[in-house]
């Protein structure tokens, strides 16, 4: 079973574009989705029609979640993102059914999802939804070890935009320092695929992960940065930091 991880989409259709492609060329069995379809970016619909077709298990985000029932919790620049995105979501481009299956399909994605050894979530095994784990939490042992306990072995998971392998005994590998490759062992690990739409580990490729058998490989794919950017700089409700930040990876 060959299977594409993606997440963190965050609207960037010449991103996701460009990672469908990849993974096309990769002959997977199957792709999943652990969240964030939309919010910061661009085009929303063309985002989730995308995965509606495409993937076979998609989770709920917390951007998803804000679009769909209130934007509370995000910093200012992100609630408007979302206010945007509701109106795009509302507005149907004169294909009212599509319009209808987008809500529907949000509505009912699921916080969590297992699939043999595999757990897959947005942010955490212990708050599917919202909770970060960041490489810094490898000090924070309490933190880890909670986290660890609610996994059965191995976690996959999204939501800081920051790809990467955490141990059990508190270590943590980006993707670079292990060249791109980890072999899953008996011990719990909680895999982060990073961000297809707005990668934040200082490198701008949209990043995924590939997992067959025991070996996980993360992927960077180049993508038309600038047709995103000036996609958001063309739109008045969406900060044009929002753009700029992709060229960064910040
Ligand atoms: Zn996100």
């Amino acid at each position: 079973m060959k299977t594409a991880i993606i997440s963190d989409i965050h609207s960037n259709l010449a991103s996701l574009t460009k990672v469908m492609a990849d993974i096309q060329a990769q002959g997977v069995d199957q792709i999943v989705c652990l969240g964030d379809i939309v919010g910061y970016g661009p085009d929303p619909r063309e985002c989730i029609d995308l995965i509606m077709e495409k993937c076979s298990i998609c989770l709920l985000g917390n951007h998803d979640q804000g679009a769909l029932f209130d934007p509370e919790g995000f910093n200012s620049g992100a609630e408007r993102a979302i206010f945007w995105t509701r109106s795009q979501l509302e507005n149907s481009a004169g294909d009212r059914q599509q319009a209808d299956r987008r809500w529907e399909f949000l509505g009912e994605l699921p916080r969590n999802q297992s699939q043999g050894e595999f757990l897959f979530v947005h942010g955490s095994a212990r708050n599917p939804l919202n909770e970060y784990v960041f490489p810094e939490d490898t000090y924070n042992r309490r933190k880890m070890e909670k986290i660890f306990a609610l996994i059965p072995h191995h976690s996959f998971q999204g939501h800081t935009h920051v790809p990467g392998v955490f141990t059990e005994d508190f270590r943590f590998f980006g993707p670079d320092e292990i060249n791109y490759e980890y072999r899953l062992s008996d011990a719990k690990t909680m895999i982060n695929v990073g961000s297809v739409g707005q990668p934040r580990d200082g490198d701008p490729r949209a990043c995924y992960v590939i997992v067959e058998d025991d070996l996980v490989q993360f992927r960077r794919v180049e993508y038309p940065i600038d047709e995103t950017v000036q996609k958001i700089h063309d739109i008045p409700d969406l900060d044009n930091f929002l753009g700029d930040r992709l060229r960064d990876g910040r």
